[in-house]
């Protein structure tokens, strides 16, 4: 879940906790985009100078609401090849519960953000798909990442691959699972083009042959957006074969729930 301090999610953090609620979770977490390491973008990340604001707010949002509601503090962090120290640096700076890594540029091609779609048209939509994975599997290595964020981010504008990438995703699934490194099922695709929950149902299978945890999320970056088609999320990790989920403290996993 997104915080304003990230210029594109709106909506206090405690309105969150407040839907969260009315929803009957007993468990969230904030997970904000962490400072980008290679340019400074107000509408894409909080700045390195915003992060002690993010800090303050999210556990003063965990105090205000600890009887009534478990709230993590975690980031989510680009992993930017060749910039693993300054990200590094970033991620060690304050005690997160978990850290989502997460791929949205390919090269300095955001590919998953509007403004920079036209680019798609010059491309090799199976060759995107390739480096995709590949920088997944780069990103998971680096050892920063303790769940990586919506594994088919690709498919955000309903580009598809033409050839069968099932050797691709299962040799990411085997990496992530000797980093002992964790997925999500995130329900923001429904809401973006594609419209289809990150990752697709073959790519989940195959995370879950590999024994790669799953966790949950939605993305969430307004308040309604909290838990949003979780019971559809749900019924995909069951028809993958998950029959548990995962919970972070402390960069570590706390414990498994029955899903
Ligand atoms: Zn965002
Ligand atoms: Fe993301």
């Amino acid at each position: 879940m997104h915080t304003p301090l990230c210029g594109h999610a709106i909506g206090d953090p405690s309105e969150y906790a407040q839907q969260a609620i009315k929803l009957g979770f007993a468990e969230i977490g904030f997970s904000d985009h962490a400072p980008l390491v290679s340019h400074e973008d107000p509408t894409i990340t909080m700045s390195v100078q915003q992060l002690p604001d993010y800090h303050k707010m999210c556990e003063e949002v965990r105090r205000n609401y600890k009887s009534q509601l478990g709230i993590k503090i975690g980031i989510e962090a680009d992993y930017i090849p060749g910039y693993e120290e300054k990200t590094r640096a970033i991620l060690n700076g304050y005690p997160y519960d978990y850290v989502i890594g997460s791929v949205h540029y390919i090269r300095h091609w955001g590919f998953d953000n509007p403004e920079e779609r036209q680019e798609w048209e010059t491309r090799d939509v199976n060759a995107v798909y390739r480096l995709y994975f590949q920088l997944l599997r780069q990103s998971a290595q680096s050892g920063m990442y303790n769940i990586m964020a919506h594994v088919d981010l690709v498919k955000k504008f309903g580009h598809r691959s033409s050839i069968d990438l099932s050797d691709e995703v299962r040799k990411t699934a085997e990496v992530f699972r000797n980093q002992g490194v964790a997925i999500e099922i995130n329900t923001s695709g429904l809401r973006k083009p594609v419209q289809e929950i990150y990752p697709s149902l073959w790519n989940l299978k195959i995370y879950r042959e590999a024994g790669v945890a799953l966790t949950f999320g939605s993305d969430a970056h307004r308040p309604e957006e909290v838990g949003k088609d979780f019971e559809k999320a749900v019924a995909l990790a069951s028809e993958a074969g998950y029959k548990e989920y995962v919970l972070f403290k402390n960069r570590e996993i706390e414990r498994a729930v029955k899903i």
